[in-house]
């Protein structure tokens, strides 16, 4: 029997998630040829989640968790699930059913019947339930990072997925701190059938993105997966400095033929502040990456455990 980790990052969920797991165990159920586990990831909730995925633990056998010990991210919380998964097939989905749990049964029968594939993902083909602006916003996002970076990565892939254990591994032997998972995905490659998802409204709570968090997770996508951002304040620079020298040329001749003058104040202020704007945007950009290096270098862990019921030897 092929087993199957499900994990479910979970940061203040406890609106949804006995709906969750009621709907998950329901489609799990019409599956007896699969082991499934649960691997619910509290991600440092401020509300009963923990309380409810005790419950849910005390209950059912199949339901592990880890807890962190503050919140430090979805991506940390994926990355947690995976490291202490060790089934054969691992699944990962939100747990505010957004994302379809009966598209599971279809991923696993694709996975089992077709061994060219690797990774079943989910792919939306809408954006029902989210805010114009935030889909205007990723439209956006993703058109550029994909200009500027050489992995190519889906503007309608979601998290949601079933990997294969080799997949997961390759995952979870990328040790950086700043994650970026939609860019890991694709990064490690594997063969990814994917599987149209039409977006469903939260079924309870709200989501946890503000625009704050979206832009940090932009910027992380495109710092992550591109060094284009340096290569282009060095073209910047290059045109500028051109631009400058051949003026300093037609000064110069200016001045022999038809002697020093003093005007020019007003192009030499455009040119100071021009210019000064523009090593202040690349010393900007270039701190960006310093500062990517620092936390890398410090090698903090990515996220901290305060309690877990999977024990070592199962990791
Ligand atoms: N999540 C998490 N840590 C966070 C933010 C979110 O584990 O810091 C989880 C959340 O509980 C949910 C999933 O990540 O299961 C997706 O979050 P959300 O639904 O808020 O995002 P959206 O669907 O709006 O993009
Ligand atoms: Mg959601």
């Amino acid at each position: 029997m092929k087993s199957v980790d499900l994990i479910v990052p979970c940061y203040n969920e406890a609106e949804v998630l006995p709906l969750f797991y009621g709907e998950v165990s329901s489609v799990i159920s019409k599956l007896p040829d699969f082991e499934f586990n649960f691997i619910f990831v509290n991600d440092g909730s401020r509300d009963a989640t923990l309380d409810i995925i005790l419950g849910l633990a005390a209950k059912d056998s199949h339901v592990r968790y880890i807890s962190f010990s503050r919140n430090f991210g979805k991506e940390a919380a994926m990355l947690a699930g995976m490291k202490y998964s060790n089934s054969e097939y691992v699944c990962i989905l939100d747990a505010d059913l957004q994302h379809s749990p009966s598209l599971i049964i279809d991923m696993l029968a694709c996975l089992e019947t077709e061994p060219q594939y690797d990774v079943a993902a989910a792919r939306r083909i809408d954006r029902e339930g989210e805010s114009k602006f935030k889909s205007s916003f990723s439209k956006w996002f993703y058109k550029v990072i994909n200009m500027l970076s050489s992995v190519d990565i889906p503007e309608s892939a979601q998290d949601f997925r079933v990997m294969r254990r080799k997949v997961v591994d390759a995952i979870i032997s990328m040790p950086e701190y700043n994650r970026f998972s939609k860019g890991i995905f694709s990064w490690v490659g594997f063969n990814t059938k994917w599987f149209a998802h039409e977006n469903r409204e939260r079924a309870a709570g709200e989501t946890k993105w503000s625009f704050g968090s979206l832009l940090k997770y932009a910027v992380d996508g495109i710092i992550g997966f591109s060094t284009v951002p340096l290569k282009m304040v060095l073209h910047a620079g290059t045109i500028i400095s051109a631009v400058g020298l051949i003026y300093a040329v037609y000064i110069i001749i200016r001045t022999f033929v038809s002697g020093p003058d003093v005007e020019g104040y007003p192009s030499q202020i455009c040119a100071i502040l021009v210019l000064g704007g523009l090593i202040l945007i690349a010393l900007g950009i270039i701190g960006e990456y310093v500062a990517r290096i620092y936390l890398e270098v410090k090698n903090r862990p990515i996220f901290i455990i305060d309690e877990t019921n999977i024990t070592p030897k199962e990791k």
